[in-house]
């Protein structure tokens, strides 16, 4: 079956995704009146390298993993492209000398010990300025320490990472929480970015929406967009 449909059919499904994911945001910043539209990062996890290559052909330049050991491997294959590459799961201390060694930001920065680890392996690996974004939990019900840094904790982690050299403080991330709206999550996002561009103004990176809620997230101000299912299809199960 796979060898009848074959890459071009694939590359003809992920043209048309792409269009409609496209067409989706230039719609959602018609609607909330703005000119400047957000980057796409399309997240290819759990996905093989074959589709990259093909979204890469088909002019995108931005690409999402979230699991240092899938992201590492596909960058390596693929190092003969231009592609930025976004990390953007739950990092343990102990990939930090991995990821450094692909990854061109950073998105899911939550705790300390984490600035201290990417901070060692980005000077060894004699880099100035990775880019890293500060995770930030929107749920205001959250316990500290679970999927991304409280909003009260978000100032002095991002001094952490300014003060760390081979860092550079970039930005926000978020994931919007299971069952809320959407909308006020990510205003909430925004406030906490405003706060970071007061003291550090070159942290503009607002990285928020997905598949689900692109549309909520171009209208609260995100500067980068991260898609996945919606342009390469569900992702296969995981065994
Ligand atoms: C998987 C993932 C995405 C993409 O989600 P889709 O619903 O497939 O568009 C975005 N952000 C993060 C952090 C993810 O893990």
């Amino acid at each position: 079956m796979a060898e009848h449909i074959g890459n071009g059919g694939r590359r003809a499904e992920l043209a048309a995704n792409l269009t409609r994911v496209r067409e989706r945001i230039r719609a959602a910043c018609e609607a909330a009146g703005r000119a400047d539209e957000p980057e796409l990062i399309v997240v290819t996890k759990f996905h093989p390298a074959s589709d990259v290559r093909l979204l890469a052909e088909l002019g995108v330049t931005d690409v999402g993993e979230n699991r240092d050991q899938e992201a590492s491997a596909k960058a390596a294959e693929l190092a003969d492209l231009p592609l930025t590459w976004h990390f953007i799961g739950q990092l343990q201390t102990n990939k930090a000398k991995s990821v450094v060694r692909y990854a061109d930001v950073i998105h899911s920065i939550d705790r300390s010990s984490l600035v201290g680890a990417l901070g060692k392996a980005a000077a060894a690996a004699g880099l100035q300025d990775l880019a890293c974004l500060v995770q930030v939990n929107l749920d205001p019900e959250a316990a500290p320490g679970r999927g991304g840094a409280l909003p009260a904790e978000v100032p002095a982690l991002s001094q952490l990472i300014d003060d760390t050299p081979g860092l550079k403080i970039a930005g926000v991330m978020a994931v919007a929480p299971l069952g809320a709206d959407p909308a006020a999550a990510f205003r909430r996002l925004m406030a906490v970015s405003a706060g970071m561009r007061a003291r550090f103004s070159a942290a503009t990176m607002v990285s928020a929406g997905m598949s689900q809620d692109l549309e909520a997230a171009v209208a609260a101000g995100a500067t980068h967009l991260r898609i996945g299912t919606d342009v390469l299809g569900a992702r296969p199960a995981v065994g």
